[in-house]
């Protein structure tokens, strides 16, 4: 698991710009979503080999005009309460504003690692406009030009440095649900239902971060463990209007589980925020599991099902994989079911697929469509293997990797769906280069060996 680090800040201090500079750097081999709906205000950044998450929460905001309002204080609030650090962005141009004290009045008691950048320090000359933010009484600062780069990475180096380090989980044969939806769709209640049902037998455990708690309940003699039940049991009294997704507090326990428990309020229909939150679990790798909550409240005849399946197929595409089940987390209709559906998700995410197997689905899948030429050439698919599970995630050998369109990518990863049975879990496939030429780099270097060795012999 990875820490959280929560930029904050007035806006226009440079907290986007900074978030790109952290962020930018990506792996090569990174897949990419496409169908969801990006935000582009979270992405798993690593300097000097620690990774973290870093999320600017200010990204979050529609309300740019009162820029000290209420959604931004309850950002902070978020921030100081679900973030392992924080950074606060100020703006070295500007000097110090009151919102500056009120941002760090807010912050001043934690025990989080705080860092102050100030901003727009594009060189050494500009340090001098430091000195008025030694006024507020916070340090260190750290003098940063997030457009330019300049101080960015002693920054990052402190950083890293006080990040807390989590221990990597135990790999058990327990099941991780999180249970993720919008403020309201009966989150507590579905664990309080569950909590309740006397066939489970329920026990707290200390979650891995500060102030989460787990519970692990038994069903059909099987373990599950519940991430963080505290965090949304304990009812934080906000009022409607600041009544927000917590995004850090959903990408930790997506972070965590196995098998997110999406949660969608039936009387309501699938909202934005829904399909916000399911994105969040699909990039996260998370099997995924609708529950349409609140059925009782529905009225229906034989083909409400069916519309309200298709209505939530519709507005979340890239989760077709994911099953989906009516639920009433008041009166329990239901509720025992979602157990068996999340063994099934729990199977098929943990599948191993042989590499023989792969490779012959592979190849049966590109006889039977070729991909389109590229560039008048064709794309050869050489090898492929599953470099890991939790979800399944293949890569395949390729002559052109850039060049494989994402229809065809769609094509293989159905393909592999169909014929290993996985009809209910995210895929991952990649593709990577690899010459169609046989590589003598090897060889020649043992001969120029064998040939010195053959000297030296004379
Ligand atoms: P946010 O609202 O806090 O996310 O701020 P942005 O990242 O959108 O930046 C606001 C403005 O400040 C933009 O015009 C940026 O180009 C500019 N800016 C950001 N970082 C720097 C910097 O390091 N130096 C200078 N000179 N300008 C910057
Ligand atoms: P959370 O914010 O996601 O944790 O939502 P809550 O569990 O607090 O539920 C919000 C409201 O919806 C409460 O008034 C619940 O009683 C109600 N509620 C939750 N699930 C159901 C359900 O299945 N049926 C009905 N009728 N109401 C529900």
């Amino acid at each position: 698991m990875k820490p959280i680090v929560a930029i904050i800040g007035r806006p226009n201090v440079g907290k986007s710009t900074l978030f790109n500079r952290i962020t930018r750097k990506k792996d090569a081999l990174v897949d990419n979503f496409p169908g969801v709906t990006r935000d582009r205000h979270y992405s798993d950044a690593v300097w000097d080999g620690v990774e973290f998450t870093l999320v600017d929460t200010g990204g979050f905001s529609d309300d740019k005009e009162d820029y000290f309002s209420d959604v931004i204080r309850w950002q902070i609030l978020e921030a100081i309460t679900d973030a392992d650090a924080v950074i606060i962005v100020l703006d070295g141009r500007q000097g110090v504003s009151p919102y500056d004290r009120d941002i760090i009045d807010l912050l001043r008691d934690i025990s989080k690692p705080v860092l102050y950048g100030v901003n727009k320090t594009d060189s050494i000359e500009l340090e001098d406009n430091l000195y008025e933010f030694y006024t507020l009484g916070i340090k260190p600062l750290y003098p940063i030009s997030a457009e330019h780069g300049y101080g960015v990475p002693d920054f990052l180096d402190s950083l890293v440095k006080e990040l807390p380090r989590f221990d990597t989980e135990e790999k058990t044969d327990i099941i991780s649900l999180a249970v993720v939806g919008r403020p309201n769709v009966g989150k507590s209640s579905l664990i309080n239902k569950i909590i309740g049902e006397k066939k489970l037998i329920v026990s707290d455990v200390p979650g891995t971060t500060r102030d989460a708690i787990d519970s692990i309940c038994e069903y059909n003699d099987k373990t599950y463990l519940l991430i963080d039940t505290a965090g949304i049991r304990r009812k934080k009294k906000v009022s409607n209007k600041l009544e927000k997704i917590s995004i850090i507090k959903s990408l930790r326990s997506l972070d965590r589980c196995d098998v997110a428990l999406i949660l969608i309020d039936s009387e309501v229909g699938v909202t934005d925020q829904d399909v916000k939150i399911a994105g969040y679990a699909y990039e996260r790798g998370c099997g995924c599991i609708f529950l349409l909550n609140k059925w009782d409240l529905i009225e229906k005849d034989d083909k409400t099902h069916k519309k309200y399946y298709e209505h939530l197929r519709m507005e979340a595409k890239f989760l077709s994989f994911a099953p989906a089940m009516t639920i009433s987390a008041l009166t329990g209709l239901r509720v025992p079911r979602i157990f068996s559906l999340v063994d099934e998700v729990f199977e098929q995410y943990t599948t191993r697929v042989t590499t023989g197997k792969l490779n012959s689905m592979i190849e049966r899948a590109t006889l039977k469509t070729e991909p389109s030429l590229h560039k008048g050439k064709r794309i050869k698919f050489y090898y492929s293997s599953q470099i890991s599970e939790k979800p399944p995630t293949f890569i395949s050998f390729v002559n052109y990797p850039k060049a494989v369109h994402f229809s065809y990518k769609r094509y293989l990863i159905n393909q592999i769906r169909d014929e290993a049975g996985l009809d209910k879990t995210p895929i991952r496939l990649m593709f990577k280069e690899k010459s169609g030429r046989i590589d003598f780099g090897s060889k020649k270097k043992n001969r120029n060996q064998g040939s010195k060795k053959y000297k030296k012999k004379k």
